[in-house]
């Protein structure tokens, strides 16, 4: 779709794009089906992303990344997003879970993992979610206890993204009763580690080939390293790093309506009613037309936002409004997109339903509508 022009991004970057394109359009998207029957993508799909550079680029070169931003991660979210393909967790991989660890492990950590999330080797998910805490992060049980050297960790985190998969999982934990939000501290758990189990791959309504799993610790002993950051200070690092996690699904959210937006070009270009393309009935063209607006829009907004992430970082409120815009803006262009396609639109095998039906999660994960409206809301009258 054509927006207006894009000022982001660097001769380097667009190669880079080429690249990720040409993976998304050879490695991923002919083989998306089958893994959305699977309920899972392969390690080695991941270990293919990792040798092309495509996953964790931002980080330092010594841990194999390219050092330079996360641009050239965001490239690889558009061009995900682009195909479609909500199975590789690789945004979320990249950008949400990798940084804590970046920024909070120990240099042991660090050395030991990063390399291993760069290359795909492991792969990365985030546990804050629990059956009875979702919104309400403070009140999350899984709890940590001192023990000889380190941790013992108990209880259990639902709707995990790259759960089945996962390797590393940066795990929120209880550190402090008595403290609520105060009493909160991140861990890394590590796949192998004795009493660490994980459910069954849940069953969702769309994003089929994503695995979504729910993850149990039973007197689970994790060394002391692997606490990240200072103890109680875990409710302020998720806070501070929502911020990058609700941009991503901007970023997302934006690449995705898009490319549903030409696919419903193309198809209202082919398909005929009444002896003329469907493109050529008014209501078709206005119902585009308003749409292209608001992806225009949209497109300028997610750039800003990007911008600025990259420049100075987002504030929470920035970030909260993008996540709400960027994520109602989809979930409007896949309900129109599906109507213009008539009962194909219904069909699984069309990249309209499929678009419908893998969008209405956008409005749920990383803090509902309503949660960005708390958020947008708080700060009106200055707070
Ligand atoms: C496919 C999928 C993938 C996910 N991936 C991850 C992941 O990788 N890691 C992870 O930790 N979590 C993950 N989640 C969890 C997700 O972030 C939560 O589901 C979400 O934050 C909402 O929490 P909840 O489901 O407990 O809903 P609840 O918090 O119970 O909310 C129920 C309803 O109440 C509303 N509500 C709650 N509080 C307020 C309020 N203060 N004001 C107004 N309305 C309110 C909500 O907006 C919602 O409409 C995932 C979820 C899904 C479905």
């Amino acid at each position: 779709m054509s927006t207006l022009p894009r000022t982001l991004f660097s001769p380097e970057h667009d190669q880079f794009r080429e690249v990720a394109r040409r993976f998304c359009t050879e490695r991923i998207a002919p083989f998306h089906a089958a893994w959305s029957r699977a309920q899972r993508v392969p390690r080695e799909t991941w270990l293919e992303a990792g040798a092309l550079g495509l996953l964790n680029a931002w980080l330092p070169e010594q841990y194999g990344g390219v050092g330079n931003g996360i641009l050239f991660d965001i490239i690889v979210c558009e061009e995900l997003g682009r195909t479609g393909a909500t199975g590789p967790g690789f945004p979320l991989h990249s950008l949400i879970v990798t940084p804590y660890i970046e920024e909070y492990g120990t240099d042991g950590l660090k050395s030991r993992l990063l390399p291993k999330l760069a290359s795909g080797e492991a792969i990365a998910a985030i546990g804050m979610t629990e059956p009875a805490a979702g919104s309400d992060l403070a009140s999350i049980r899984t709890t940590a206890v001192p023990e000889g050297y380190g941790w013992r960790i108990d209880g259990q985190k639902t709707f995990i993204t790259n759960g089945q998969n996962a390797d590393v999982v940066v795990t929120a934990c209880v550190t402090d009763p008595g403290k609520g939000a105060k009493g909160v501290s991140m861990f890394v758990l590590e796949r192998g580690m004795e009493g660490f189990s994980r459910g069954r791959n849940l069953r969702k309504i769309g994003q089929h080939a994503q695995d979504t799993a729910e993850l149990f610790f039973d007197n689970v002993h994790v060394p002391r390293e692997n606490l990240l950051g200072e103890l109680n200070c875990g409710f302020y690092m998720m806070m501070q790093k929502l911020a990058q996690e609700r941009l991503m699904i901007s970023v997302q959210c934006q690449a995705r309506a898009e490319a549903l937006f030409d696919q419903t070009i193309v198809y209202t270009s082919e398909r005929k009613a009444f002896g003329k393309r469907v493109l050529d009935f008014q209501n078709t063209r206005f119902v585009l037309a308003g749409l292209k607006a608001e992806l225009m829009a949209g497109r300028a907004f997610c750039d800003a936002l990007i911008a600025r992430h990259v420049d100075v970082g987002l504030s929470a409120v920035e970030a909260a409004a993008g996540k709400l815009w960027h994520s109602e803006l989809l979930g409007r262009v896949a309900d129109e997109c599906l109507q213009l396609f008539g009962g194909y639109g219904y069909m699984e095998e069309y990249p309209a339903a499929q678009a419908f039906v893998d969008a209405r999660i956008e409005r749920i994960y990383a803090g509902t509508s309503e949660i960005m409206k708390e958020v947008i809301g708080r700060s009106l009258d200055g707070g």
